[in-house]
């Protein structure tokens, strides 16, 4: 399979050409040449298949520069139930009414289970295979790597828990200093593995992303220290997190005839980007939801077709952080296919207008009547209110705990059920991690998975740095990875 640019360039690269790249070098996102197709038959093998062979047969088809034994090594070494808990590793659990006494009625919703992995959020499903990924991918080259990122919170601690202890890969993760949940940053800074740097930044999120903005840009400094990025553009995460679609969809069907739905809580547009390739493979995937809290750039385009990014005084800070974006950085790559794959208007849309006027509009665009029929997209936002009141219910109704994000997207699913297709819910953190909400909502903490007991308690290795792009070069360069 080879790669090309949402805005034009394409000079066919495989996989390993783009896993270790940001951006491609006109400023667009890789995606493959081509979606592969699924048919009935594959459809029909694969429901057999453990999730580690099923992520085997879907990455195969986008991989064809690493030798299948290694890829399927690599597979059963990331996806094993030691590190997500269960043997289905994405369990599917049907929400069932305690309180109405009557049979289960149509239609079935689900929460599919992706936060048992170590750090309990979905990140884990993707950044689990790139630690394995990056780390075969180095030893191949003989080279080494440095990543550096800024989080808020999952994503950083995802990379962190990925990275740890991998071979020619080390972790520099800046965050804002005290604005983490208690939670994320023991999760994060109790790491004592050598190769993983916590930093946190006298500052704000966007200071964090500043630095790592202006560290990125200075190419000398990028080239001698070899910094490289995880962030949810890279299409490895991508294509990872197509895998759950798929054994979500085998889990909630007895045959291939059989549609179901999707809602995702949605912030960067990367996991439901993934449902959306998915579905262009070929799978009966019905409607894609896409769940906002108040940030709700992403609402607003699927109900109006104006696309307008927010500035950092418009972002709202809320109790599903993990979706506070003020642009979905994996859009691009839907309004491409969106646009039947034209690489100028959208390198218009996304070069020209967005950077200049902060918006684009497709309303009257004779593509933007595909987005419901063609694409089977639909979507909702939800606020703080309506995520205690979801969270309540949840609890009250189908005696389930659930955590923030997901009770976005529960709160967005119950407004797109149908009377005959199944809802599957996608669970993208456990409520530990946002107990503050939980206990607002329910007056009590929810309960903390096996191995997470104290772990506020333990020793910490974190650097605090004044919000200071030079402070933070001096730091990676006396810590980096070695040359090789
Ligand atoms: C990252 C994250 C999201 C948003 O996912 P995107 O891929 O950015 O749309 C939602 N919920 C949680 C808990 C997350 O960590």
């Amino acid at each position: 399979m080879e790669y090309l640019s949402t805005r034009g360039h394409d000079s066919g690269q495989h996989f390993c050409d783009i896993l270790l790249e940001g951006l491609a070098p006109d400023g667009g996102l890789y995606l493959p040449r081509t979606y592969p197709r699924v048919d009935d038959a594959t459809l029909t093998r694969w429901r057999g298949l453990s999730y580690a062979e099923l992520a085997f047969e879907v990455l195969s088809l986008y991989i064809d520069d690493i030798p299948a034994d290694d890829l399927r090594a690599l597979c059963e070494r990331t996806y094993t139930p030691a590190v997500f808990g269960n043997p289905r590793i994405v369990p599917l659990r049907r929400l069932l009414d305690r309180t109405s006494g009557a049979a289960a009625s149509a239609p079935a919703v689900y929460i599919e289970a992706l936060s048992n992995g170590p750090t309990l959020a979905f990140k884990d499903m993707a950044m689990q295979l790139l630690g394995n990924l990056f780390e075969y991918e180095l030893g191949r080259r003989g080279e080494t790597l440095n990543i550096l990122g800024a989080t808020s919170g999952d994503t950083g601690s995802a990379a962190e828990y990925a990275m740890r202890g991998k071979r020619g890969v080390a972790v520099f993760m800046t965050s804002p200093h005290g604005r983490m949940s208690p939670f994320q940053q023991a999760q994060m800074f109790s790491l004592m593995d050598a190769n993983i740097h916590n930093i946190a930044i006298q500052g704000v999120f966007d200071d964090c992303q500043d630095i790592v903005k202006a560290v990125s840009a200075d190419l000398d400094f990028k080239r001698r220290y070899r910094i490289g990025t995880v962030n949810s553009i890279n299409w490895a995460r991508l294509v990872a997190q197509v895998v759950y679609y798929f054994a979500g969809y085998f889990q909630a069907t007895e045959s291939n005839t059989q549609k179901v739905r999707f809602t995702v809580p949605s912030g960067n547009f990367g996991n439901v980007c993934a449902g959306h390739v998915a579905r262009m493979m070929g799978l009966p995937i019905d409607m894609l939801v896409v769940a906002t809290n108040e940030n709700d750039v992403l609402d607003e385009f699927f109900r109006t077709g104006v696309y307008r990014v927010r500035g950092s005084a418009d972002t709202h800070e809320t109790s599903s952080p993990s979706m506070d974006i003020s642009k979905a950085s994996n859009f691009e790559r839907f309004v491409f296919d969106l646009l039947g794959r034209d690489a100028a208007q959208t390198r218009h849309l996304f070069d020209d207008s967005l950077r200049t006027t902060g918006r684009f509009d497709l309303q009257a665009h004779p593509a933007f009547a595909g987005v419901a029929e063609r694409f089977g997209f639909a979507s909702g936002r939800s606020t703080h209110a309506d995520r205690l009141e979801t969270i309540r219910d949840a609890d009250a109704r189908y005696g389930e705990v659930i955590d923030t994000h997901t009770a976005d997207g529960l709160k967005v699913a119950r407004e797109h059920l149908s009377a005959t297709v199944p809802m599957i819910v996608l669970e993208t953190a456990l409520p530990i991690k946002f107990a503050g909400t939980i206990i607002e909502a329910l007056g009590r903490p929810p309960a903390r998975p096996a191995g997470f007991e104290g772990i506020e308690d333990r020793p910490r290795r974190v650097q605090v740095l004044p919000a200071d792009v030079q402070a933070v070069k001096s730091f990676i360069a006396a810590h980096c990875q070695p040359q090789p």
